[in-house]
């Protein structure tokens, strides 16, 4: 029955950080299979095909960045970044990568084993996006288009629809600027971040219950956005 755990790859040079994850992990009922280097944790995603990948960025070999587009190249796997890099530049090229999530160092072993349970259940969630949102009182289908607050329907654009859609896609995760305007409004729109902040006011305005302190519609300052609805 060991197998049906799920397995999660730990690319670390640091062999303190791999122990201590390693130990987290066992506790919480995950398998770990663990890579010294870059080009180790590259074949290793391979090899052992893990259910989730936790990339350190500083490797001795290759840059973490190289190891998660070594790994996009063939796999859809949840990816998290786990590094010292705190620079919005750093967090901004690992996630346009193909990482789905950034943990900076010193972490949280709460917060890391969180963002883990988010990106699991975010890969076994269908592409089609057939998900309900909720947000407090107020409900989104993606799939018919609707939406409700407080009981009474309410009228979303098209855009606000496929925004949300973009997000629910890494529900619970971040997800960039450049990501959300190339998968909402195309690729030449790739810079145009004030759209954003126009239909995230619009989207908050109409399902945040205090659009000024969201809970559901989260901002990743200088990075993304982020959507966590209620379970
Ligand atoms: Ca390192």
């Amino acid at each position: 029955m060991a197998e049906a755990r799920p397995a999660i790859l730990v690319v670390e040079d640091e062999p303190e950080i791999r122990r201590f994850l390693r130990a987290a992990f066992v506790l919480e009922g995950y398998r770990v299979v663990e890579s010294a280097t870059g080009r180790r944790g590259s074949v290793d995603a391979g090899t052992h095909k893990p259910d989730l990948a936790i990339v350190d960025l500083a490797l001795p070999d290759l840059d973490g960045v190289e190891v998660i587009r070594r790994i996009r190249e063939w796999s859809p796997m949840p990816i998290i970044v786990l590094s010292a890099r705190v620079q919005e530049r750093s967090k901004i090229e690992a996630l346009d990568a193909g990482a789905d999530d950034y943990v900076t160092k010193p972490f949280g072993i709460g917060e890391l084993l969180a963002r883990v349970r988010a990106a699991l259940r975010g890969a076994v969630r269908p592409a089609s996006g057939s998900a309900t949102l909720h947000f407090g009182s107020a409900i989104v289908d993606l799939e018919r288009r609707m939406a409700a607050r407080g009981g009474q329907e309410m009228r979303l654009t098209p855009i606000e629809f496929r925004l949300l859609a973009a997000l629910a896609k890494h529900l619970g995760m971040v997800v960039t600027h450049r990501q959300l305007l190339t998968e909402v409004w195309g690729p030449t729109h790739a810079a145009d971040t004030h759209y954003l902040r126009i239909y995230m006011k619009q989207l908050r305005d109409k399902l945040e219950v205090d659009p000024v302190r969201p809970r559901h519609l989260l901002t990743e300052t200088g990075i993304g956005y982020r959507m966590v609805v209620d379970e």
